[in-house]
């Protein structure tokens, strides 16, 4: 709860990047690391518009099995390489108990899946590493339930833990998800932990992902995770959501004119 920490837990970073601090952190990249061409650019394109983390997933849950399933290893090793060359922090999702200690050397921090948010045994691990943890809220999970499974983090002792807000299943179909904004400032209240806000998901559409981004800036924020493609037409994943590069250097403009964004 809240009053653990009245003024909040900041999450540090080892480049000297706070989450929870005065400033908004974006994490940018493409949906799936799909080639070293391809996370390469997608890496000088989001550190030339100011952004802070390279997101990327190595390891991708997918609706379909036949769909692309990730590069696994070699994706790690490529995020790794191009952060080295960019300065970017890595953030990427865990999806098994078993990966934790192959993405350690790799990896800046842990990304929890929508679909993972209830994965117990994964959580419980999680709070035994000390690497950050952003945890994404389930697809229908209620916020008690986003609180329980922070719970199971925290308990381990894991402190360096981030929640976000990636849009919920709700009876609309225009959106992809519905992005449930109010739950960053009840987040905000109800925890001592940072919240982020991921209008990709939140939306599937990249026209309406800067509106959001911006919204949920606006309701507090203290970071956001977004997916930007250097091709978005042509991406193995997630394309239709994601921001063109110059879509991701003009929000984040925008953004600065609300609050102070790295
Ligand atoms: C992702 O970030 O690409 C992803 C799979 O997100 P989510 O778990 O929110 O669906
Ligand atoms: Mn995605």
């Amino acid at each position: 709860g809240r009053s653990f920490r009245p003024g909040g837990t900041t999450v540090t970073f080892p480049n000297g990047v706070v989450v929870g601090g005065e400033e908004v952190v974006v994490m940018a990249g493409p949906c799936s690391v799909e080639s070293r061409e391809q996370i390469l650019t997608s890496a000088k394109q989001v550190a030339a518009a100011g952004a802070k983390f390279l997101r990327g997933g190595a390891f991708k849950p997918r609706s379909s099995p036949y769909s692309f399933q990730g590069m696994g290893l070699d994706g790690l090793k490529l995020l790794r390489e191009v952060s080295e060359e960019t300065g970017l922090l890595v953030i990427t999702e865990v999806m098994e108990i078993s990966q934790i200690e192959l993405m350690l050397p790799y990896i800046d921090c842990f990304q929890v899946g929508a679909r993972n948010m209830q994965n117990f045994n994964l959580l419980r691990e999680l709070g035994h590493v000390r690497k950050p943890v952003l945890m994404k809220r389930g697809i229908s999970a209620t916020i008690e339930e986003v609180l329980l499974s922070a719970e199971y983090i925290l308990s381990g002792g894991n402190y360096n833990l981030m929640l976000c807000e990636r849009g919920i299943r709700t009876y609309e179909t225009y959106t992809r998800n519905t992005m449930d904004i109010s739950a960053i400032p009840v987040l905000k209240k109800l925890t001592h932990l940072p919240v982020l806000g991921d209008p990709s998901h939140g939306v599937g559409i990249r026209d309406l992902v800067p509106p959001m981004a911006l919204a949920s800036v606006a309701a507090g924020a203290d970071g956001l995770l977004m997916e930007m493609h250097p091709n978005p037409d042509k991406a193995m994943s997630d394309g239709a959501q994601s921001l063109y590069p110059e879509q991701l250097q003009n929000l984040m403009a925008q953004l600065k004119l609300l609050a102070p964004v790295v």
